[in-house]
């Protein structure tokens, strides 16, 4: 059987090690106690690892030497290595791409703006949702990443800001977007762990606020329900992109499932369920969604509900027959969206000249894959 194998180059399917961040804390405890060791070394390991963002064993002085290997190789094994990393915006943007330890590649981004810092995580390697504009999405799904996998890109981030690695001097990380690769809600139940493992306070997780998450999501209706019942209080982003179900099923193909006005419908529940107000993503493709009536038809739908919405110029993926809008129509797009009320920006792109934005970097690294 072992022969299928032989000069393929696809990524063995083994499962992620487990990790502590996989982990409740009486989960944690019970796996350092098979182990054969205190349960409280496993309290002791997550303030290491969640408060003081380390995983050498040189620092954790107040367990016995003869252990500290064996616990972190048990509870910290290494689940993502960074294989490239590049940075832009005077430093103040920063892109890694990470190789998972089956070969899967996945990307994660900093954003250092005025008075708050953005992570912005990969859920998935790959993504099965097939929009034609995003470059995750033409490569399809490889798996899930774990919890751990998820949180590991946080830690690193976090990490490497309180070293002061990022220009502008040591920092904490106070925003989570999960807009990096994949379809979050397509997780759940991976999501879900990562979002407690990054919002429990310090020892038990990282100590991010909840509301200063974002889920954004392509509009998966039943799991958009399930999320406003888990009582959480992060924000929810929907990709929305056209108005119409007859373009919407072209851009976000899963709307031939779910329509516009169902997927509205959710995120209006997620929204009185939370108190949250919704991100509607639109993507400003020129010639294509960004005509007059669209916005005035956009407008229509959101009038009067707590929402806000985002206008991303597109980055155009490589070979992409569809290009930004021109700026002159995005501003009157926003202008009529502003004319009827609605909260509307223009996102700001960072990192474009490292393809920062939308799995371009992952990518690339699957056609040149670094040594
Ligand atoms: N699967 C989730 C999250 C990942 S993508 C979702 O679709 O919401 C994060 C955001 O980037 C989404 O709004 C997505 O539509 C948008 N996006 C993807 N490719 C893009 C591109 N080439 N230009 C601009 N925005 C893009």
């Amino acid at each position: 059987m072992g022969l299928v194998e032989i000069g393929t180059r696809r990524p063995a399917r083994v499962r992620p090690s487990r990790h502590l961040a996989d982990l409740e804390a009486a989960d944690r405890r019970a796996a350092v106690a098979d182990l054969g060791q205190p349960a409280y070394r496993a309290d002791q390991l997550s303030r290491h690892y969640f408060g003081r963002l380390t995983e050498s064993a040189d620092d954790m002085t107040d367990l016995p030497v003869a252990v500290r290997d064996t616990l972190i190789e048990a509870m910290l094994p290494r689940l993502l290595t960074a294989t490239r990393e590049l940075t832009c915006d005077r430093g103040m943007t920063r892109k890694t791409l990470w190789r998972a330890a089956d070969g899967s590649f996945v990307e994660s981004v900093l954003m250092r703006y005025p008075g708050r810092v953005t992570m912005c995580v990969s859920s998935q390697a790959g993504c099965g949702m097939a929009c034609p504009f995003c470059a995750t999405g033409q490569a399809g799904l490889t798996r899930n990443l774990s919890t751990a996998e998820i949180v590991t890109q946080v830690f690193n981030g976090a990490r490497g800001l309180a070293r002061g690695e990022m220009a502008g001097g040591p920092g904490r990380i106070s925003n989570v977007v999960f807009m990096g690769m994949g379809e979050p809600l397509a997780n759940y139940a991976n999501v879900l762990a990562a979002i407690r493992r990054l919002t429990d306070p310090v020892p038990d997780g990282l100590g991010i606020s909840q509301r200063a998450i974002t889920v954004s999501t392509v509009g998966l209706v039943p799991a958009i329900r399930k999320l406003a019942a888990e009582g959480l209080s992060v924000r929810l982003a929907v990709s929305l992109h056209a108005p119409d179900d007859k373009l919407r099923d072209e851009l976000v193909p899963v709307n031939r499932r779910w329509k516009v006005a169902e997927v509205l419908d959710a995120a209006w529940g997620y929204a009185a369920a939370t108190g949250r107000r919704i991100s509607i993503e639109y993507a400003m493709i020129r010639d294509i969604n960004d005509q007059g009536w669209r916005a005035d038809a956009l407008a229509g739908l959101l009038a009067g509900r707590l929402v806000h919405v985002n206008l991303i110029p597109l980055n155009p993926t490589p070979g992409s027959k569809w290009t930004a809008s021109d700026p002159g129509v995005a501003a009157e797009f926003e202008a009529r969206l502003a004319d009827r009320g609605i909260p509307v920006t223009v996102r700001d792109t960072r990192g474009r000249e490292i393809d920062g934005a939308c799995g371009q970097l992952a990518a690339a690294g699957r056609e040149d894959p670094p040594a």
